[in-house]
């Protein structure tokens, strides 16, 4: 079904997972930004009971907006990039009068009053957002199993997670339901649902894209990120959304390159760094022939490969597991049925209130999270646990840095396994958080990284391969992502829908 849903207008078709496709088609007459809406949401009628990517859909607000969209391209309007290309969003990014649930029955019912500054962007650009995707309750998870809602099912294999958390936005595009679609990433949660579903998952640099709306989780760690069937497709919705903000003290007040230049320019020559410690004993058998076989491709494709180590990676999982819950505990202590979200029915007091509303509000792993962080905050613990943990992050961004100066990109594993079966992780939280070990380390260290598709298992599994690069660097990780899938196109097996 990769790349299947297609319109047929003039013989040619337009694919609905195809954002630059669907630009050039809409630019130039041959389909309008209506048909494309259409043809978006009859897939994800037809397929989405089956996957359970979306929380909320919007079928006529989808449709008035792109007949506004196909007004303006009449009229002969530029500069939309991104005229009538539908697009997913994650449900813990704020969309005007679009309900905003970020998995969780806490705020099931919350209607935001304003867009984040990414989702102004999309709508400034043209593009239409569709509908909310499903996620781990707050971004808490790496399965999408943590939603209060539903699970959303892999598509290469229905029994299967689609990785988390946010694995609605990589499904949405793997299963050509929308274009494009906007996650976000604390600890890799664009990357490893994009490795797991065979899409291209990018984490930009910490403060690339404005966090204005996006709803906090860990907010030093925290990113939107981009999921997209192609490296070019990332590129354009990137270059789009990306930027400084003033409503963001935290947006990065650097120039954005347009990522789509000289996407395709040879990599002839690029330093590629394998760090050793990401194919350590816990790697699976497969995945690591496979990403193997993926620097072996780097070098015919001109890449200096050479071994690399980063050696502080062994204790980043538990640091990320300490730094995290304790921003998590703190930017949680807002849902307390007083402002917005759940409020418990009749309360004896306010202290009962706060109680019963969190109770129910919250899911066992955003508790289980609150708990860890509160501990390792409170006051005795402080220095032993988040005072240690801020240490080691210094250390593990010092590796990077260190590691920067001798090559240009670190390739890599993106995670241990390919999709795990669904409930085989859930009683087992710490199984659970060792599966991020290759994904965290950029997060804590601000860096920019991407996955992108680079094989199948021998089960018809998807694997990703992750590419890492200094901070503001996208532009560089696109190039040789485009390149390395105009070389070595990953070609989807029919998944199981
Ligand atoms: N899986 C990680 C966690 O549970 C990362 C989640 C994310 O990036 N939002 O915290």
């Amino acid at each position: 079904m990769n790349g299947k849903t297609r319109l047929w207008r003039d013989s040619k078709p337009v694919k609905i997972n195809d954002a630059c496709d669907i630009r050039d088609s809409i630019r130039s007459g041959r389909i309008s930004a209506e048909e494309v809406a259409a043809a978006a949401l009859k897939r994800i009628e037809e397929a989405d009971p089956r996957l359970g990517a979306f929380v909320t859909v919007q079928p006529e607000q989808a449709l008035a907006r792109a007949r506004e969209v196909d007004v303006k391209v009449r009229s002969g309007q530029t500069g939309l990039p991104l005229a009538g290309i539908p697009v997913a969003v994650k449900d813990n990014i704020s969309t005007r009068h679009l309900k905003t649930t970020c998995g969780s029955r806490i705020l099931q019912s919350y209607v935001p009053p304003f867009n984040a500054t990414a989702v102004q962007a999309l709508e400034n650009a043209g593009a239409v957002v569709i509908g909310k995707t499903n996620c781990d309750e707050f971004g808490m998870g790496s399965s999408t199993e943590n939603s209060a809602f539903h699970v959303t099912r892999n598509p290469f294999d229905l029994d299967r997670v689609a990785g988390g958390s946010s694995g609605g936005s990589a499904v949405a595009v793997a299963a050509g339901m929308a274009a494009l679609a906007l996650g976000s990433d604390t600890g890799g949660s664009v990357r490893q649902p994009a490795s797991f579903c065979n899409v291209v998952g990018i984490k930009p640099t910490y403060g690339r894209i404005s966090r204005y709306g996006l709803v906090a989780f860990a907010s030093s760690l925290d990113v939107i990120g981009i999921i997209a069937s192609s490296p070019r497709d990332a590129a354009l919705l990137l270059s789009t959304v990306a930027g400084p903000d003033t409503c963001d003290s935290t947006s990065a007040r650097v120039p954005v390159p347009d990522c789509l230049d000289g996407l395709d320019r040879p990599v002839k020559g690029l330093r590629v760094g394998v760090p050793r410690e990401f194919f350590d004993p816990g790697l699976d058998h497969e995945v690591k022939n496979i990403i193997d076989d993926a620097l072996r491709n780097a070098t015919v494709l001109g890449c200096e490969i050479e071994e690399v180590s980063l050696p502080h990676t062994p204790y980043a999982v538990a640091d990320y597991y300490i730094i995290a819950p304790a921003e998590a505990s703190s930017n949680l202590a807002r849902y307390d049925g007083v402002r917005y979200g759940y409020r418990a029915p009749s309360p004896r007091d306010l202290a009962d209130m706060y109680f019963r509303s969190r109770s129910r509000g919250f899911g066992a792993e955003v508790k289980r999270r609150i708990m860890i962080g509160t501990f390792a905050l409170s006051s005795g613990y402080y220095e032993a646990y988040y005072g240690r943990a801020m240490k080691v992050r210094t250390l593990i961004r010092q590796d990077y840095e260190k590691v920067f100066k001798g090559v240009d990109v670190l390739m890599a594993p993106v995670s241990p396994t390919p999709a795990f079966r669904i409930g085989e992780k859930t009683d087992d939280p710490l199984a659970m958080y060792l599966s991020d070990i290759y994904t965290v380390t950029a997060n804590l260290a601000g860096i920019p990284a991407l996955s992108v598709p680079c094989g199948f298992t021998s089960g018809g599994l998807p694997v990703g391969l992750q590419i890492l690069g200094s901070h503001f660097e996208e532009a560089t990780l696109l190039r040789l992502a485009q390149n390395y899938v105009n070389s070595f196109p990953v070609t989807a097996p029919p998944p199981q829908v």
